[in-house]
């Protein structure tokens, strides 16, 4: 476990804040990151690099501005799926020539967005869409960097719904299929073909599938070289495990070392990877009170202020999340309980048969919930979306508001106003 997110004296903190001051200050429920955190897993990230690569961000892991910012400032380039994305990364300070734009049905608004900003790289994920970047570049007079998203057909072992790199996915374009495609885009006048990209899918707990994938990319680099394509960009985007569970995690230096070795051969190339829930999930936590205990036969029901629309990987995936209380004491007892919310789907739950000694007015800590967890929130049942905080030693600042319900109805108009 992480010692910056961790137990002191008996009280459960974020660094050096403890989760019941901060429920106290901001509110309930909550999501909490740790800014130390963050940093630590960015920085070991970029220490097992060669001379030349990038690091990308995926922005969709955790998308709060300060967030992109903080990691803009440590040198972070940025992995987007969408124009609002881009827009993020620009307002927060990252720079447009360091982002690359994956996403597998970019709109013409996005892709005009992305040409005017100067954009580092456009993951391509078909044919078609090739041919729209070189229209759309060809009537602004631009040059389109562009790189093409392979699917390298490996089974990334993962959740069915986050693994995108078997031929059965929607994603990338099949390697059979891939040669003419990359010679052609190599022959439009206003793409500038720079490389490849895969990105085989999320929460991968081995090196095996990444090294499986890489290898393929280099092969793929190889064969083009000979029909006179010479790439200088080979992207294999993100997907790095995290243990949500007491588990073995991924090696990512073993990883990272295997992967530098495949890379000595190609000196031309400049690696890309593109992290996402590696940098931001064991650096958030969501905290929620305990509002009822509900007795059932042979377990409780411990309903808490915090929904499947606050954080949705439990229903959605299947999600295991470790559920902690804030003080210590109470954990484990032979009470079995399931927490759940006040939303209404049977879905609504963070954890089943779970072993707390809880009481109403509690607060519990959801590990592991800085990645897919506010990114995914919604509206659901007319509930705001949770204030984020980011903590850093003792200071804990406010990076988003609760939402109001003024903000949950704008932009909505009743049919017929008085007066109107
Ligand atoms: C989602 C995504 C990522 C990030 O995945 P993580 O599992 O969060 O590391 C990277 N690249 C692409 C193309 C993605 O779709």
């Amino acid at each position: 476990m992480s010692e910056l997110i961790d137990y002191k004296n008996g009280q459960f903190h974020i660094e050096n804040c403890d989760v019941e001051s901060l429920i106290e200050r901001f509110s309930s429920p909550l999501y909490v990151y740790s800014k130390g955190q963050i940093l630590k897993n960015w920085r070991e990230f970029q220490q097992y690099w060669p001379a030349p690569h990038k690091l990308c961000y995926a922005v969709k892991a955790n998308s709060n501005l300060a967030i992109l910012q903080l990691l803009a400032e440590h040198g972070a380039g940025f992995d987007i799926v969408s124009g609002g994305e881009l827009q993020r990364v620009l307002m927060a300070g990252g720079k447009a020539g360091d982002v690359v734009f994956s996403g597998v049905a970019k709109s013409k608004d996005e892709i005009i967005m992305a040409l005017e900003a100067g954009i580092g790289c456009f993951n391509v994920e078909s044919e078609a869409e090739l041919e729209r970047i070189q229209d759309i570049a060809a009537a602004m007079d631009k040059q389109a960097p562009v790189s093409l998203r392979v699917n390298p057909d490996v089974d990334a072992k993962t959740h069915p719904y986050i693994a995108t790199g078997m031929k059965a996915n929607k994603f990338g374009i099949s390697m059979s299929l891939a040669k003419p495609v990359f010679l052609k885009a190599h022959s439009l006048p206003n793409i500038n073909l720079i490389g490849a990209d895969c990105h085989i899918g999320s929460q991968i707990m081995t090196a095996e599938p990444f090294l499986d994938a890489a290898q393929r990319m280099f092969n793929l680099v190889s064969e083009l070289e000979k029909d006179g394509v010479q790439l200088t960009h080979l992207d294999l985007g993100g997907g790095f495990g995290v243990a949500y569970q007491p588990e073995e995690p991924l090696d990512k230096s073993f990883y990272l070392k295997e992967l530098v070795k495949l890379a000595e051969n190609y000196p031309q190339i400049t690696l890309v990877l593109e992290p996402g829930r590696a940098i931001t999930a064991d650096a958030g936590v969501l905290l929620t009170t305990v509002e009822y205990i509900k007795p059932s036969e042979d377990k409780n029901f411990v309903l808490v202020d915090a929904g499947m629309n606050d954080l949705i990987r439990p229903s959605l995936y299947q999600a295991w999340h470790d559920i902690l209380p804030a003080h210590e004491n109470k954990r484990g007892g032979d009470q079995l309980n399931d927490i759940v919310g006040p939303v209404c789907e049977t879905g609504d739950f963070f954890g089943h048969a779970r072993h707390l000694n809880v009481q109403q007015g509690d607060v519990l800590a959801i590990k592991h919930a800085g990645a897919y967890g506010f990114t995914m929130a919604s509206n659901y049942n007319s509930r705001g979306r949770p204030p984020e905080v980011l903590v850093s030693g003792d200071n804990a600042t406010l990076i988003r508001e609760r939402e109001s319900f003024n903000d949950l109805v704008r932009g909505e108009h009743l049919l017929h106003q008085e007066g109107q």
